[in-house]
């Protein structure tokens, strides 16, 4: 069970010193119920609290890394809502492919997971995994399938069987790829534990509820193995919402340790891509670790991928640019210089829309810690004084000829200041909305 404030100031020094940055051990303590600090800020805690407090303070809900290198990660959540501080790591999207697919459509799936690429606000997403199913009799053509995946994708790999001598085959011959074992039932898991822990894979487990997982996963606890997948037995959408959400709770809240593990989820095919689409949302809203999608579908895929984008997005710290000045296509030094903030995505969707209208240019981005325009401007962040500030400071005025700066419709108040300012150059007030750019670098030429 989590320690209260109560609880952990008992186990510290209580001198109040303030060497950890709180002003009393009470208010330290406090932070650490909160897991707002950790132990080690304390330099006078006895090993006891020590012991005590680093159990206490394990993550609520186990990390869990794949791969060779161990760099995808999934679980090791603190929270249940993202406001409350973030979600750190995101759900992992697998394509599955069975054994009993035609050359043709593994080859297809292959290049999905190999290939695929989307950018977005300056992040390149990519399918984190390939899942393979045991769908047939055939356990030397599994093994040898989980073989080709793993080398033609080099990501880690769900190998689902209900055959342990299947899963022994596959997970043998993708060893080093620290890939996943699906899935051990109550009855199998002591077995696949010896051969996950063997390879050095990770194990999904399975029970009919969710009292036999809790018993099942408390087992293979007791013998020290802590890489474990929980793939629930739900049979509708409100139940996945349901269990997945019962489940994070019960460990965040209640500190269920056999319960605080990633999850691991198989959507089921469908000819149907919107119930599809409705299992993988409610996997990226609420706390899946890894989504197995039937098939792929790029529209699907660039949908969930925008999405994950935005749930696993720090909602304390928005994407930002680096501020500085960005040419656009091919500016020469008296094409047009713009000026907008550096949030990220009112800065792809300027730039964007500046290459779209066919101009090269010169995007001029102050520093406005990643708010947008209007936000910004608000904030006193993106004012006349501050945007010449950072013309003068970025020497823009050695790299351009021109003396002209167009600024958002949004912020046309700020022109008188920026003149100001900003001697010698002339203040053009842009369009309000940035897919307004094309038609008003027209209207400006025709002039
Ligand atoms: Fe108390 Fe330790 Fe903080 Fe000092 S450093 S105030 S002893 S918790």
């Amino acid at each position: 069970m989590a320690l209260t404030g109560l609880q952990i100031q008992k186990l510290l020094p209580k001198t109040n010193c303030r060497e950890c940055g709180s002003n009393t051990c009470m208010a330290f303590a406090m932070k650490l119920a909160a897991k707002k600090a950790e132990i080690a800020e304390c330099p006078y805690a006895s090993e006891e609290a020590v012991r005590v407090l680093g159990a206490a303070s394990e993550p609520p809900i186990r990390g869990i890394a794949l791969g060779p290198d161990g760099t995808l990660k999934i679980g090791e959540e603190t929270v249940l809502y993202r406001h409350e501080k973030t979600f750190f790591h995101q759900t992992a999207l697998a394509v599955n492919i069975n054994d009993t697919d035609s050359p043709m459509m593994i080859e297809k799936a292959l290049k999905a997971v190999r290939d695929y690429r989307l950018e977005r606000v300056g992040e390149k997403l990519q399918i984190d995994m390939a899942a393979v199913t045991h769908a047939g009799e055939d356990i030397d053509g599994f093994a040898r399938l989980a073989r080709k995946v793993w080398e033609t994708t080099r990501r880690p790999t769900v190998l689902r069987s209900s055959n342990t001598t299947a899963l022994k085959a596959a997970a043998l011959a993708v060893k080093g790829s620290r890939s996943v074992l699906a899935t051990a039932t109550p009855e199998t898991a002591e077995e696949l534990r010896v051969l996950a822990k063997e390879n050095d894979h990770v194990l999904a487990v399975t029970a009919p509820d969710l009292d036999g997982l809790f018993r099942c996963t408390s087992k293979l606890r007791e013998t020290g193995f802590q890489n474990i997948l929980l793939q629930f037995q739900t049979t509708s959408l409100a139940e996945e919402f349901q269990t997945n959400s019962t489940v994070r709770r019960a460990a965040l809240k209640d500190s269920v340790k056999p319960l605080g593990y990633p999850f691991l989820r198989f959507l089921n095919n469908s000819t149907d891509f919107l119930e599809i689409a409705a299992g993988a949302i409610t996997e990226i809203d609420k706390y899946g670790g890894i989504c197995v999608l039937p098939v792929f579908d790029p529209a699907l895929m660039a949908t969930l991928m925008t999405l994950r984008l935005n749930i696993y997005t720090d909602p304390q710290k928005p994407i930002q640019v680096e501020p500085k000045v960005y040419p656009i296509g091919e500016p020469r030094s008296d094409s047009p210089v713009f000026v907008t903030t550096n949030f990220s995505l009112t800065y792809f969707t300027v730039s964007g829309e500046i290459e779209n209208s066919g101009t090269s240019g010169w995007l001029v981005v102050p520093e406005c810690e990643g708010m947008s325009v209007l936000t910004a401007w608000a904030a006193g962040k993106f004012s006349g004084v501050s945007v010449a500030k950072f013309v003068k400071e970025v020497g823009l005025e050695n790299q351009v000829s021109t003396r002209e700066i167009i600024i958002p419709g949004y912020v046309a108040q700020i022109s008188g200041e920026l003149e100001e300012n900003l001697p010698g150059w002339k203040v053009l007030v842009g369009p309000q909305d940035a897919a307004d750019i094309e038609s008003y670098m027209k209207m400006l030429k025709s002039k």
